[in-house]
């Protein structure tokens, strides 16, 4: 199986001054911990890291023990765009590829071969968690208008798993179309093609601000 680690952003939101990835977590950078469970997969044979030219040498010198078996492929301007470089960069064998977000770099490798065996019956999966709060729908003004059902309600996650060719058709599709989307699926979703989830685990969560790196510290320290 083929996987894809995008790991092209900036981290404004972490305020770090620099690319999240790259912040410590229990003495190694995010993405070490990410390329290690991707390594530790038993379904994986092929992986590509998507990124800025400018975070190349640092990325790379921070998963040193896994470099020479990692591709690297240039970053866009957004998740959407780097995922799309990184569809265009896969070798032309790859069937089916999964999709994992650095920033999720708690995900355990047992999770990413669940995936990957969901893919062998499906087009299309994602890695996905039934949401616990009660969500609300709010206008602008901050004025509720309904709260679905929470039965129905699941907070997307990655691993994302697709058929390539039907992911480069969606993604070419949404580059002519303008659509501009959060994560892979969400194409599917607009083309109304099919996609099954995969139950995984709260612990899998992205590290977004600042209080995520000490809750993913805690996390490493018990698992
Ligand atoms: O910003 P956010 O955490 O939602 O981004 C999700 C993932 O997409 C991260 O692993 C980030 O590095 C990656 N990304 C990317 N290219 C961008 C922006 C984000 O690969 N231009």
């Amino acid at each position: 199986m083929h996987l894809l680690i995008p790991a092209a952003g900036s981290g404004s939101r972490m305020k770090a001054g620099k690319n999240k990835l790259l912040l410590k977590l229990n003495g190694e950078s995010l993405i070490y911990w990410t390329v290690k469970s991707v390594f530790l997969s038993k379904h994986i044979s092929w992986v590509g890291i998507i990124g800025q030219s400018i975070d190349k040498d640092e990325i790379m010198n921070s998963i040193k023990e896994f470099s020479n078996r990692v591709n690297w492929i240039q970053g866009g301007d957004s998740r959407q765009e780097s995922v799309r470089n990184g569809l265009f960069s896969l070798p032309k064998n790859a069937y089916k590829v999964l999709i994992h977000d650095g920033a999720r770099c708690l995900i355990k490798p047992d999770l990413i071969d669940k995936c990957s065996m969901g893919l062998d019956e499906n087009n299309a999966i994602i890695l996905a968690v039934k949401v616990t709060d009660t969500i609300k729908i709010a206008n602008d003004n901050k004025m509720i208008e309904n709260s679905p059902d929470r039965n129905y309600l699941w907070a997307a996650q990655t691993p994302q798993g697709f058929l390539v060719t039907k992911l480069k058709e969606a993604h070419q599709k949404a580059l002519n179309e303008g659509w501009s989307v959060t994560d892979d699926a969400s194409l599917f979703e607009r083309l109304n093609w099919p996609v099954k989830i995969i139950e995984g685990n709260v612990t899998n969560i992205k590290i977004t601000n600042p209080m995520d790196l000490k809750i993913a510290s805690f996390f490493l320290g018990v698992s």
